[in-house]
């Protein structure tokens, strides 16, 4: 028997608010199955399927090669920003994919005669590696760690690396797993403490620390074998624009192996947006294409037809964002997801929810809504693979988080997103801040994915197609209240600790 209790997500939708996240509630549904039978598993692109419905988004704060090698580890994907010169950007790409341990460390590389001359010869690794010529391209012989430098008697320090390197030329092969590198060093013994990687082509890519392993291992397990593209190596994604020299951009990008390509762009409904998606269909027939942005149904049917392969759905939503300030345009998150899913879904076109998540119940509402992915950018800054370095602001670890339309970033080049001419003033539509130290992204993710499972228990789906299906048909939501949001949140304590996990 049906019951008139709650609204249809379409009559919901129709009334003319503009929704938030945080404005709608899901009923539950009905539990039939353990937490653990509840598969996350989805497609970014038409083409591209993830393990976790999770995406770092491309900003110069968020992900780099770092995040995007520990994102696919993990089963979902980064998107590596365009706000660099293309062959940094490329080269960004590369490290990512350059092996699957997924923790990227940053090798030196040095020759045998070279000298160290103080610690600050590792300020960004705590292994010196020891090549014929000094560089990644030569015959390995030997390394350096920053401890064995230290323990060096005084007089020796000084010398030519040759005369007190560790000599070794072994290594783990690019595709080696956890329990590949934990054999390597079981196989070594308790003295070694770094194993060299070597990369497709022979050459040395990357280093892994004993220490990284014991790490990982201390975290929750990793989901999956991680986000592997057909040639085994880990997928990464990357942003361009719809600019001329984005067409040279995207060349570098093709030739050090994105898998897929995402059109960076507030607005993405624009002429420029359609004929570059045009020009990338004609040009590289083999690529996913990410168009975007979108929020409304007729902006996503324009994109889809052009011939997309996925649409990246937000306009202000973003907690960086002054978009709808400045402007005056953009849509409540909940709504946008909701009313271009149920456009992109006639044609398969997965949807990702980008922008505005700060807690797993938002993922949960963003997928139920219609939503394959959801993309990240506030909830991932601040962690050890986001690019920059640590600060101190009032006696708390904090790492800079800025919007690429904030006047910083576009100085340094992104005002392409926002449709900036260089000869024209600029203005903001994003400002620059700080987020809290959050530790790594593969020890919060899994616990936050696991949230995001309790949350599609709850309302009866088992798989994200199961939520869709349910969008369809029982799924029942209402708006909640001032005073529901208040009463949904923790409120009457004179204090408490939030931990999340
Ligand atoms: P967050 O996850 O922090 O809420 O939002 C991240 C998203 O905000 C990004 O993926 C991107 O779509 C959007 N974004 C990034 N920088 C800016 C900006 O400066 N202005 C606006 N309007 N949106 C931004």
């Amino acid at each position: 028997m049906e019951f008139e209790d709650g609204f249809k997500p379409e009559n919901l939708f129709r009334q003319g608010y503009s929704y938030t996240y945080d404005d709608v509630i899901f009923l539950p549904g009905y539990i039939g199955f353990p937490v653990d039978k509840v598969d996350l598993s989805t497609k970014l692109t038409r083409n591209i399927s993830l393990s976790i419905p999770c995406v770092s988004s491309p900003m110069d704060t968020v992900t780099e090669s770092s995040m995007a090698r520990a994102m696919a580890a993990l089963g979902g994907i980064g998107i590596i920003h365009s706000n660099c010169p293309p062959d940094e950007q490329a080269a960004h790409v590369r490290a990512a994919k350059a092996h699957r341990f997924p923790i990227l460390s940053n090798p030196i590389f040095r020759s045998p005669s070279d000298r160290i001359s103080s610690l600050d010869d590792f300020a960004t690794s705590p292994c010196i590696l020891v090549t014929q010529s000094g560089d990644s391209k030569s015959k390995l012989i030997g390394y350096i760690s920053q401890f064995q430098w230290m323990e060096l008697p005084d007089g020796s320090k000084e010398a030519p690396l040759a005369d007190y390197m560790v000599s070794s030329v072994d290594f783990v092969g690019w595709d080696s797993d956890l329990s590949q590198i934990v054999e390597y060093f079981d196989a070594k013994g308790p003295k070694v403490d770094f194993a060299p990687v070597a990369g497709r082509s022979g050459e040395i890519v990357d280093v892994v620390a004993r220490a990284d392993v014991e790490t990982l291992r201390g975290y929750p397990r990793l989901l999956g074998g991680g986000s592997v593209g057909p040639d085994g190596e880990l997928m990464v994604g990357a942003a361009i624009g719809t600019r001329e020299s984005d067409k040279v951009r995207l060349e570098h990008l093709v030739k050090a192996g994105a898998n897929v390509v995402v059109l960076d762009s507030s607005q993405g409904n624009s002429i420029y947006q359609i004929e570059m998606i045009k020009y990338i269909k004609r040009t590289y027939p083999e690529l996913d294409l990410i168009g975007g942005n979108v929020v409304t149904m007729s902006q996503a049917d324009n994109l889809i037809k052009a011939g997309v392969d996925g649409l990246r759905v937000g306009m202000g939503s973003g907690s960086i964002c002054t978009t709808q300030e400045v402007c005056a345009v953009g849509r409540g998150q909940a709504t946008a997801v909701y009313k271009v899913s149920s456009i992109a879904s006639q044609s398969k076109v997965p949807v990702i929810a980008d922008g505005g998540i700060s807690n797993s119940g938002h993922i949960v509402k963003a997928l139920t809504l219609g939503a394959s992915t959801v993309m990240m950018g506030s909830f991932l800054a601040g962690s050890s693979e986001s690019p920059g370095a640590y600060m101190v602001q009032d006696g708390r670890r904090v790492k800079k988080y800025r919007g690429m339309g904030s006047l910083e970033a576009m100085t340094k080049g992104s005002d392409a997103r926002y449709l900036g001419d260089t000869t024209k003033l600029k203005i903001a539509q994003g400002v620059v801040g700080a987020v809290a130290d959050k530790g790594s992204v593969l020890k919060f993710v899994p616990y936050t994915v696991q949230a995001v499972k309790q949350g599609l228990q709850d309302l009866g789906a088992a798989s994200l197609q199961d939520a869709h299906d349910l969008l369809k048909s029982t799924l029942r939501l209402e708006v909640r209240t001032g005073a529901a949001q208040v009463e949904g949140g923790v409120h009457g304590l004179v204090s408490y600790e939030k931990k999340p996990f």
